[in-house]
């Protein structure tokens, strides 16, 4: 069985974490619940809910997660102790009927997310997390990528 086929390791410790969405398992990542969804309240489909991501390591991030919201990824808490890498907001494009579907939703996710990782990982400042404060209409609109972006763009210069 390969390596990344294993789920990884359970961040301890949340009273509210619920189990992994086994389902979702991918390149040893994977999303577990916070809230149940599909839920029983909504007629259609969970319009949001709230689960986090363990990576490989056993590093682990909240998500917000939304199926119709403007922005796409976005830090709103700040990395914690240790294996915590932060809240995200995120954008599930696909309607939430069933596991499978959560499945695809965090794979979409997926890259965003392992890069945020990787320059947490790095000792990199992953910026400022977004105010929401009560009101979430208080949001942000901006380019997706813009509370991720990179600032590594030096003065070009001659090197040597
Ligand atoms: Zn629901």
């Amino acid at each position: 069985m390969p390596e990344n086929n294993k789920l990884p390791p359970y961040p301890e410790g949340h009273e509210y974490y619920g189990p992994f969405v086994v389902k979702t398992l991918t390149d040893g990542w994977c999303y577990g619940a916070i809230t149940e969804n599909p839920c029983d309240y909504c007629p259609e489909c969970c319009p949001t809910g709230d689960g986090f991501a363990v990576a490989p390591d056993g590093s682990y991030a909240g998500l917000v997660w939304w199926t119709d919201c403007p922005w796409e990824f976005e830090l709103i808490e700040r990395p914690g102790p240790e294996k915590f890498f932060g809240v995200f907001e995120v954008r599930f494009p696909f309607p939430v009927k069933g596991e499978a579907d959560l499945a695809k939703n965090f794979q979409t996710v997926l890259p965003q997310l392992q890069f945020a990782y990787e320059r947490w990982k790095a000792g990199e400042d992953l910026g400022p997390p977004i105010e929401s404060d009560d009101d979430a209409s208080d949001h942000r609109v901006g380019p997706d990528a813009e509370q991720v972006a990179l600032q590594r763009t030096g003065p070009g210069g001659g090197s040597s």
